[in-house]
């Protein structure tokens, strides 16, 4: 049955491996900074900002800098929504379980949200500029972790350095491209000069030999390091490719995307610290615009204005506002009562996000470095963890957390049914495979969950072109008095720069009512 591009992408995004792959596609996108140079005064407008994520409190950043006046609700006890960062008593509860705290050693910590910026996400990083916030390189490719394929493949159930499979893939791959060429199967109007030009890149590529046929090289490593005297090194044979297919390491799962996906391409980054430091330095400039355990129960437009009820602590109360951002990820959003259009309200209910979970592993020893020479970068497998992290903070250090899984879709459901122990098991059965010094090394963990944590409810908002094109278009004008913000709003979900980018077309939007300017962001010019 022939496939259409839209029912491959829809099936793609289902997939367990649909974060990677929808990156392969190019359906997450990037994010350029652009022009954002605002004139006039709001006059002390008064905005009420639903939500202390990035996008709200960079909203409220910016709006302050033009004159008006914020009032920024926030369900929890803390600024940053998604840009969290866990470290040594961090407290989380997620929906039908307890409360957790993390016992993390003074200094140790994981990123629970976002962990890596593009190095094209000016937005991101002018923030960080601006901000003050120190970042350094997030190593994000390195050929030196793993791939581990469950299953019944010759190649499965053991630990193979990515290295090994991607140079042995990439040699196969231009050998049977190279003979394709030589039998003239290649059907592409190349000269016979411009075919041994290719023919010439494939066997620098590939690591061909003179017979132009793919064998092993140092590249996929060695089995005894050259040294000194006598000691040549050692080199193993090539995997076989029949056995590396057989084996699933040519699946999604196993997809060398991060070294071409223009969003995973080095040089990526990361504060310094944690990533949440970008979030606690923007709280710092809105000094006292914040209330924090204000759970908004409901958001209404009214004649002139918008009228927001919300609850803490001391009780119910209510707020009036000129106008409102509301930054509360969509699947909160459809809880809370409103009255809003019946096409805005569909699209709240029905647009969908990603079920994602992490678990940050202390260890007593950074085995991966002292004993694997892994510095940083990805483990990869099929099963549940569907990925390690390795830390790039730290090197050489005496203790480090990994992020011992980060999941996505099926598998991130089946990890959020379980407890915290359950979930902590888990990741060590699964890890001691790949790592077995995790018997020995481990201290403790803490996981989450994002689709079973209240006022999030979910990783990012998964869009297709169907939804796009419908419900996602709803959401686009302000709804009156509203204006919807946050990565949902923008093409670069599951990135900061999607809030960052939201906020300032919300304040230009805003700012152009307001001051009766004939402004857009980004402009057209
Ligand atoms: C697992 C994971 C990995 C990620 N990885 C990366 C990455 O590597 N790089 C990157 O750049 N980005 C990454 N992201 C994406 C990035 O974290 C988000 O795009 C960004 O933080 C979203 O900001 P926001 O302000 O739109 O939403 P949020 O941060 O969700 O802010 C919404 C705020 O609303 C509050 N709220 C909710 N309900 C209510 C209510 N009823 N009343 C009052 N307040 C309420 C919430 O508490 C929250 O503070 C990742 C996200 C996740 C979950």
């Amino acid at each position: 049955m022939p496939i259409t591009r839209r029912d491959f992408l829809t099936n793609v995004s289902k997939a367990a491996a649909g974060y990677p792959a929808m990156l392969a596609l190019g359906m997450l996108k990037s994010s350029p900074a652009h022009a954002f140079k605002l004139e006039g005064n709001g006059n002390g407008k008064h905005i009420i900002i639903l939500g202390a994520g990035l996008a709200g409190m960079a909203s409220a950043y910016e709006l302050t800098k033009l004159g008006y006046k914020c009032t920024i609700l926030e369900a929890r006890s803390r600024a940053g929504g998604r840009c969290w960062s866990v470290r040594r008593g961090t407290v989380s509860k997620e929906n039908d379980l307890p409360g957790q705290t993390a016992a993390f050693d003074a200094g140790m910590y994981f990123n629970a949200g976002p962990s890596r910026i593009p190095h094209h996400h000016e937005l991101t990083l002018h923030y960080c500029k601006e901000l003050e916030v120190p970042v350094q390189v997030y190593n994000n490719i390195n050929e030196a972790t793993y791939y581990f394929a469950e299953g019944k493949g010759p190649l499965s159930n053991k630990k193979i350095r990515v290295r090994e499979i991607h140079n042995d893939v990439r040699g196969y791959m231009a050998e049977l491209l190279e003979k394709a060429i030589d039998n003239h199967a290649v059907d592409m109007n190349l000269t016979k000069e411009d075919g041994e030009k290719v023919i010439e890149y494939l066997r620098a590529e590939g690591g061909l030999d003179i017979d132009k046929l793919y064998r092993a090289s140092d590249r996929r490593g060695y089995i005894e390091h050259p040294g000194a005297g006598e000691k040549e090194g050692k080199i193993a044979d090539p995997h076989n490719l029949a056995e590396i297919i057989q084996s699933g390491l040519m699946e999604p799962d196993f997809y060398n995307v991060s070294e071409y996906v223009h969003e995973l391409q080095m040089t990526m980054l990361q504060a310094v610290g944690g990533m949440d430091n970008i979030a606690k330095a923007l709280e710092k400039k809105i000094p006292g615009m914040i209330q924090f355990g204000a759970e908004v129960t409901s958001v209404n437009n009214t004649e002139n204005g918008v009228t927001i009820k919300y609850k803490n602590n001391t009780g119910n109360h209510e707020l009036k506002g000129d106008l409102c951002i509301c930054t509360i990820p969509l699947p909160v959003l459809s809880n809370i009562e409103h009255n809003f259009s019946s096409d805005v309200s569909r699209a709240i209910d029905y647009i969908p996000y990603i079920s994602t979970s992490k678990i940050g592993l202390q260890f007593k020893r950074r085995f991966w470095e002292e004993d694997e020479q892994i510095y940083g970068g990805i483990t990869h497998t099929n099963n549940e963890l569907t990925q390690i992290f390795y830390p790039s903070n730290d090197y050489l250090g005496k203790k480090g957390v990994l992020i011992g899984y980060y999941n996505f879709n099926e598998k991130s459901n089946r990890v959020s049914g379980l407890n915290y122990l359950q979930r902590q098991q888990l990741a060590l059965q699964k890890g001691r495979l790949i790592h077995p010094q995790y018997d020995s090394t481990f201290e403790t963990s803490f996981s989450i969950s994002w689709n079973k944590t209240p006022y999030n409810l979910g990783g990012w908002a998964l869009y297709n072109a169907e939804n796009r094109r419908t419900l996602y278009r709803a959401l686009l004008p302000p709804e009156k008095n509203v204006y919807f913000t946050g990565e949902h709003m923008t093409y670069l979900n599951a990135w900061m720069a999607g809030a960052f980018e939201s906020a300032r077309k919300t304040v230009t939007d805003i700012h152009a009512r307001v001051t009766e300017q004939r402004i857009a962001y980004p402009s057209s010019s």
